[in-house]
């Protein structure tokens, strides 16, 4: 029997209900902290996810989240160099702006300024203020990965990790066997995954060196700048040099 018609016809199905939903019982209106658009958000998604997207300005819900931890904390001062690793526009259009110097990076693609492996970035030490290091550590040898964000970063300088967390886990799951995009696809939810977080991410950035705190954005304003609940932004910052 062949599922895939009746499964997008159940996905379309979804997303017009969903769509309702959002349109009709919203009680009330979403805002954007982007583009200042109030009012009802469209549905996005492969699996629709409710209100996602503004569609005034296509943000989705990580980019509004990035763009309070930019308004409601100084993550981001004026004046600084800012090194971003698999760039988003979204983001980029956010970021550049505020930047003295922003470079964007990729190891594959071909629109950006450097093509820099993470595992060991062809960059000077105390190179960068800031990274952006957004759902790429889930993908590569972290460990080495940190590591190289470590060193290029100045003292007292940060990088802002985003990867996908099982917090249900006290440990990752990682294995080295499982190799091949359809082995990966099951254990690790994508094909080019290498693991899975669980909560001893955390661990991992401060034996690196870092110094962690994170951003989450809170029930109410999850619902009223449509952000998916939970997600957490972490900003691992280099220690300052102590005097001598
Ligand atoms: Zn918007």
């Amino acid at each position: 029997m062949n599922i895939r018609p009746l499964l997008a016809a159940g996905l379309r199905k979804a997303a017009q209900r969903i769509d309702d939903r959002e349109r009709s019982e919203s009680p009330e209106p979403r805002q954007c902290p982007i583009c200042g658009y109030e009012g009802a958000f469209e549905p996005f998604g492969v699996v629709p996810r409710p209100g996602a997207m503004c569609p005034n300005c296509h943000s989705l819900e990580r980019h509004r989240q990035f763009k309070l931890l930019l308004d409601w904390t100084d993550w981001l001062p004026p004046g600084c160099s800012l090194l971003h690793f698999a760039p988003e526009g979204a983001i980029t259009r956010l970021v550049r702006p505020l930047c003295e110097e922003y470079v964007t990076t990729d190891l594959m693609r071909d629109d950006v300024d450097l093509k820099l492996d993470i595992e060991a970035i062809d960059l000077p030490d105390r190179r960068f203020d800031r990274v952006i290091c957004s759902h790429v550590l889930e993908h590569v040898n972290d460990i080495a990965a940190l590591g190289e964000l470590h060193r290029i970063l100045k003292p007292d300088g940060a990088a802002l990790l985003m990867v996908p967390i099982v917090e249900g886990w006290d440990t990752s799951y990682e294995d080295p066997a499982v190799t091949g995009e359809d082995a990966r696809l099951l254990h690790f939810g994508q094909k080019d995954h290498v693991r899975r977080y669980g909560r001893d991410f955390r661990e991992r950035v401060t034996r690196a060196g870092f110094e962690l705190s994170e951003f989450a954005v809170g029930g109410a304003d999850s619902v009223r700048y449509s952000i998916v609940p939970g997600i957490r932004i972490f900003l691992a910052r280099k220690p300052a040099d102590r005097p001598e």
